[in-house]
C-alpha cells in the first residue's frame, strides 16, 4: 500500500527566520503518523536538513536535467542531494507556466533525480479552461504519459494532482472530480508499472486545515501537497494529524 505523506510546497516563501515554525512543527508532532516533507527554497535546504536531522524529510522546488556545467542560477539534483534534500517537486504548474517547462523537460528532471537517489514529486493538473472544455482527463493522461520517465517506481516517485484553478485560490474540486481523477492516476500507474498501486498520489490546491480530513477520506487520495497552509505550523500541524 501507499506511504501516506503531508508535503509542504514553500515556493517562494522563507527565509532562516522561518524555520522556527519547523521547530513548532517538531514540537507539536513528534510522532507524526505519516511521512512528512518540507520542500522550502533551495536556500534554506541545507539549514532545513541540519535542524530535522531526518525527523522530517527535505526536498527541491525544481533541478536541472544535467549533472553540472554552464546553467546560472540552475541547481542539479545531486547539488539539492548534497544539501540534505531526499525529494525534489518537478513539473510543479508555476514551473510549467513560468518556465516553459514541458512534459519532456519534466521526465528528463525526474531521470536526473533519480541518478541523483532523490524521489521526484511531480505534479500535473489541468486548468480551468481545460475543465471547463471537459478535456480534464485527457488533460491528466497526457501529463502522466510524458512526464514520468520509464524508470519510475513507487520508491522513487511520487505523483501530485494538483489542479492550477484550485491552487492559491481557496477553490476545491468537490470530492467526486478529485475521486476521478485520482482513480485515472492509479489506472496509468498500475497499467505502466508493475508497482503502479503502490506511488503514492498527493492532491494539492488550496488544502487547508479545515478541508484535509474530507479530502484524505477520498479513494487513491494518499496525502497532499500543500503550499500556503505548510508555511505555519499551526496550519501544517493539524494538516498532518488530518492524514
Ligand atoms: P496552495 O496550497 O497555496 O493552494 O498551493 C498548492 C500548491 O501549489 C502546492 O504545490
Amino acid at each position: 500500500a501507499p506511504r501516506k505523506l503531508a508535503a509542504g510546497n514553500w515556493k517562494m516563501n522563507g527565509t532562516l527566520a522561518s524555520l522556527a515554525e519547523i521547530d513548532q512543527l517538531l514540537a507539536d508532532h513528534p510522532r507524526p503518523g505519516c511521512d512528512v516533507l518540507i520542500c522550502p527554497p533551495a536556500t534554506l535546504v541545507h539549514a532545513l536538513a541540519g535542524r530535522v536531522e531526518g525527523k522530517i524529510a527535505v526536498g527541491g522546488q525544481d533541478c536541472h536535467a544535467k549533472t553540472s556545467g554552464a546553467h546560472t542560477g540552475d541547481i542539479a539534483a545531486a547539488q539539492l542531494r548534497d544539501a540534505g534534500a531526499s525529494h525534489v517537486i518537478l513539473g510543479h504548474s508555476e514551473r510549467r507556466t513560468d518556465h516553459g517547462e514541458t512534459d519532456a523537460d519534466v521526465a528528463a528532471k525526474s531521470v536526473a533525480a533519480y541518478e541523483a537517489g532523490l524521489v521526484a514529486v511531480i505534479c500535473v493538473g489541468e486548468t480551468e479552461a481545460q475543465r471547463d472544455a471537459g478535456e480534464t482527463l485527457d488533460v491528466i493522461s497526457t501529463q502522466l504519459a510524458g512526464s514520468i520517465p520509464e524508470g519510475a517506481t513507487a520508491a522513487n516517485t511520487v505523483i501530485a494532482y494538483e489542479p492550477v484553478w484550485a491552487i492559491g485560490t481557496g477553490r476545491t474540486p468537490t470530492s467526486e472530480q478529485i475521486a476521478e481523477v485520482h482513480a485515472l492516476i492509479r489506472d496509468r500507474l498500475a497499467a505502466r508499472f508493475a508497482d503502479g498501486a503502490d506511488f503514492a498520489l498527493l492532491y494539492g490546491g488550496s488544502v487547508k486545515p479545515g478541508n484535509a480530513a474530507e479530502i484524505f477520506a477520498i479513494p487513491h487520495v494518499n496525502g497532499a501537497l500543500v503550499g500556503g497552509a505548510s508555511l505555519r505550523a499551526a496550519d501544517f500541524g493539524p494538516i498532518i494529524s488530518a492524514l
